[in-house]
């Protein structure tokens, strides 16, 4: 491929701080707050207009991980911005332990709770380059409508979800790529008439979905949002797995069912899917409007503003939690919180060593780029748990910045020990 060369240029260094997290999705929110409350200066530069990633601008509104089916195994951060939120009146209880957030009343939350623990919020700035020196990340190059700006920082947390800023500073890592999916809202859905039709015809009800996915569409779902009253549902949309692909079929096996080869960190492949996906799902509203009882005056309320990326970069730590260390619930002697799993009773631990890259210094992951194999991240990455490892991160940060430490020198023991004392479950 032919290439230019850029010209040097001197960039305004805008601030340094104690800690800097890039990316404000779940791990980013938690990770910010969590070092500013404990007494850093911190930033954190989100590229959209609005904290919570996919919580959020993804528009996923059911709160996975944060029971193993019987108890809550996860707190702190997560479940403190989720308190708040159903203050607001802002979350749905769709059954015990199981909870919907209001997309748009939880941008507020996060706002409220990053500005108030003191956070500097830079919004609109794409994290574009990291600064190395000696193996040790110092800062990063955001890029802007201001233009090209520094922020130098003691320690770094990458939240970006892929992993940018690790890829940058040169850290191994696997790639991973399952579906890529677009969410959207949907109104005027009649639930009752939908489920009493289902329930007479099962086997046309399943035609009709099968019908769908033969000509590329996909199953408009009622996943509950706090305003499924009013005929409001959320649907979550498994999307594509390559180009041409269509959506699984009922009974898909794991591998089927989740994988892909679209690759998250491809602005071809992201364009794609986005244009893609929009269309496909125009027409399977079109669809569902003419076919399926229930939905005859089913509307679109909203696209996604922001793309639905499962996994891409998982960075290489000092650990990596393997699928085995979750499905069997395997404890860590630097666990630094919990996941829940469907399954009655089982929870695992998140090992503090997967959020520190090997061969990188001065920097930590959190989300749903830390250390991990592709099973493993098939069940960690929902909200709840990346939400634990971005607390964790800011923890971690903030001692490193105390104690003036590498962030692989700071002790577990004295990390767990502040995690508990800030309400995270152990
Ligand atoms: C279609 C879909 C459905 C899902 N359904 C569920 C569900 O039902 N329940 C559940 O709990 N989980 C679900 N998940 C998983 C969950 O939403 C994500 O895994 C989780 O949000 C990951 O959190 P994160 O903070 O690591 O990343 P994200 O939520 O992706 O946040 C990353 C943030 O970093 C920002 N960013 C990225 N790169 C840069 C950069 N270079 N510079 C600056 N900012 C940057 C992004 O804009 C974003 O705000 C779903 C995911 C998808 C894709």
């Amino acid at each position: 491929m032919r290439t230019i060369s850029e010209p040097a240029r001197e960039i305004p260094v805008i601030a340094e701080v104690d800690v800097l997290v890039a990316g404000g999705g779940p791990a980013g929110f938690a990770a910010a707050v969590a070092a500013a409350r404990l007494g850093a200066s911190v930033m954190l530069v989100e590229r959209y207009g609005c904290l919570g990633g996919m919580a959020t601008g993804g528009m996923v509104l059911y709160m996975d991980g944060l029971s193993d089916g019987t108890k809550r195994v996860i707190g702190g951060l997560c479940w403190e911005s989720m308190e708040r939120l159903g203050d607001d009146g802002g979350l749905a209880e769709r059954g015990p332990l199981r909870y919907d957030v209001d997309s748009e009343l939880y941008k507020v939350t996060l706002d409220q709770m990053c500005l108030e623990a003191g956070v500097r919020v830079r919004l609109h700035s794409w994290v574009a380059n990291a600064l190395v020196e000696d193996g040790r990340v110092r800062g990063v190059v955001i890029e802007s409508k201001s233009g090209r700006e520094a922020v130098l920082a003691h320690t770094i947390i990458d939240a970006t979800g892929d992993g940018d800023v690790a890829a940058f500073a040169g850290a191994d890592y696997e790639l991973g790529h399952m579906r890529i999916g677009l969410n959207m809202k949907v109104g005027g859905v009649d639930r009752d008439r939908y489920q009493a039709f289902a329930q007479a015809e099962p086997e046309r009800a399943r035609a009709l979905r099968g019908a769908l996915r033969d000509r590329g569409g996909f199953p408009i779902g009622m996943g509950p949002t706090p305003y499924s009253e009013e005929g409001v549902y959320w649907v979550n949309v498994i999307g594509l797995s390559e180009r041409s692909g269509l959506g699984p079929p009922e009974g898909a096996d794991y591998d089927e069912h989740w994988g892909g080869r679209l690759s998250a960190i491809d602005a071809e492949d992201l364009t794609h899917a986005e244009l893609e996906l929009r269309r496909r799902l125009a027409e399977s509203l079109a669809y569902y409007r003419e076919n399926v009882p229930g939905y005859e005056g089913v509307r679109l309320l909203g696209f996604a503003s922001q793309i639905g990326v499962r996994e891409s970069r998982r960075i290489l730590g000092h650990t990596v939690l393997t699928g085995e260390d979750v499905l069997g619930g395997r404890t860590f002697d630097d666990g630094i919180g919990r996941g829940g799993l469907a399954g009655p009773g089982v929870s695992y631990d998140i090992p503090y060593r997967a959020l520190v890259p090997l061969g990188v210094d001065g920097l930590l992951v959190a989300g749903r780029c830390i250390s991990a194999d592709h099973r493993a991240l098939g069940h960690i990455r929902v909200i709840p748990p990346m939400m634990v490892t971005g607390q964790a991160a800011g923890t971690a940060a903030f001692m490193a910045v105390e104690l003036g430490v590498r962030p692989a020198a700071v002790d577990p023991v004295v990390l767990r020990k502040q995690l508990a004392t800030d309400g995270v479950i152990l």
